[in-house]
């Protein structure tokens, strides 16, 4: 189990690590005087008001108030969370993250990175399996429910919203072929194993929305049930790459606001 990143493994990274190096590969910078500038990658601006400072290490902006360190840098601009950005830092210098051994387990459930990869590539495909839905013969309900609510074909393409048939096993049929998947589904809350031990797909007959992380990678789902069914509305549950107090809000929240504003937003 993971255990936290050692305060002193951190401070060792940013000190092997060249702030200016990493920003200059993401961010092209100019020498100015002692320190280094660019027009800011976290605000619009025609007029460089972005800063980085070798000897303190410390990138700033004068016009949006960014700053922070190599790490924060990272986060910022490759929209990654704290672990994510040290793993990925320290693969690029080819160390490996070590992690305290006391502490007890992490809160929630965890997985390892690598695993954890592993996960989303299968939520994607789930995703795409819930699209083709919206295609079948039985996802005519489904694009009937969707147009009823005034959703374009655009907008259902552009959220990837897609449709699951009322039965017990299309998930696990297709992508728990063995144990290991299986229990990689029961993991991610796509399957629900009973006190028996038998495993069946927790969506069913249902209106499916992807729940986006700010990658883009499908990290759960929602699903509005078609017909008289309860719950109406059902959420994954809190899994290793799906942290409810982290996320913003379930699509059909987006959609139903959606309905009631002239633009979209984008
Ligand atoms: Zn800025």
């Amino acid at each position: 189990m993971a255990g936290k990143i050692p305060r002193s493994f951190i401070d060792d990274l940013l000190a092997r690590l060249d702030i200016v190096e990493l920003i200059d590969a993401r961010v092209k910078l100019k020498k100015q005087g002692k320190n280094y500038g660019a027009c800011c990658p976290f605000h619009n601006e025609k007029t460089p008001s972005f800063s980085v400072s070798q000897e303190k290490q410390f990138y700033h902006c004068f016009g949006c108030g960014a700053h922070g360190n190599a790490i924060d840098f990272v986060m910022e601009f490759d929209r990654l969370e704290f672990v994510e950005a040290i793993e990925e830092l320290a693969s690029q210098l080819g160390l490996d993250v070590p992690r305290e051994q006391s502490g007890g387990a992490p809160k929630g459930p965890y997985a390892r990175s690598d695993q954890k990869r592993d996960l989303y590539q299968m939520m994607g495909q789930i995703a795409q399996f819930y699209q083709s839905g919206l295609r079948s013969e039985a996802g005519k309900v489904a694009i009937d429910y969707l147009k009823g609510r005034g959703l374009s074909g655009e907008i259902v393409q552009k959220f990837g919203i897609g449709y699951v048939a009322d039965e017990w096993d299309q998930v696990r049929t297709r992508f728990g072929r063995d144990n290991a998947s299986q229990q990689a589904l029961v993991s991610t809350g796509m399957l629900i194993e009973n006190d028996n031990g038998r495993r069946y797909d927790r969506f069913r007959g249902r209106v499916m929305f992807p729940i986006r992380d700010r990658r883009g990678r499908v990290i759960g789902f929602g699903g509005r049930v078609l017909g008289d069914g309860t719950p109406k509305y059902l959420n994954s549950p809190e899994t290793p790459i799906f942290h409810k107090g982290r996320e913003l809000y379930a699509l059909y929240e987006v959609l139903q606001a959606h309905r009631t504003q002239t633009t979209s937003g984008g």
